[in-house]
């Protein structure tokens, strides 16, 4: 999808293609058409062709709106000690990869933890048999 949109109200003035600062507009006309081109790495985002288009024809307001498109969604880890979002699966499987190891998903606050919290564990196992 352009980021630049024309809709049916465009007449072919060409009164955008003459303001624009940026030459990031264009028109060609080749036999029975004429062909209206914008061109995303020139423009400057100025909005000049969507103030002075007579038609009303530039779809240009959604670039100044200040909204978020979502562009992709990932699988989260989470910590195994207190469930914080760490980082996504693929980042993961990435530095699994390049570091030839598989690593256990454990935040900064619980790494040092986790050997005391896993020998807690193995203490209370050993107290319960010493118990039976
Ligand atoms: S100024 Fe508006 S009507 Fe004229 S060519 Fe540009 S988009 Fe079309
Ligand atoms: S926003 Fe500005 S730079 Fe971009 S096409 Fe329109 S007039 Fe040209």
């Amino acid at each position: 999808m352009s980021y630049f949109q024309v809709n049916d109200r465009c007449n072919g003035c060409l009164a955008c293609v003459q303001n624009c600062p940026a030459t990031a507009l264009r028109a060609v006309d080749a036999e029975a058409s004429r062909v209206l081109s914008h061109n995303m790495t020139r423009c400057a985002r100025c909005g000049n062709c969507w103030r002075i288009c007579p038609q009303e024809a530039i779809e240009f307001q959604f670039l100044l709106e200040n909204r978020w498109d979502e562009v992709k969604t990932l699988d989260l880890v989470y910590c195994s000690v207190c469930g914080d979002p760490l980082y996504t699966a693929d980042f993961g499987k990435t530095l699994s990869e390049k570091m030839d190891k598989t690593f256990k998903p454990v935040c900064s606050k619980h790494r040092d933890e986790l050997p005391k919290i896993a020998g807690a564990h193995f203490l209370k196992g050993r107290t319960r048999k010493m118990e039976v």
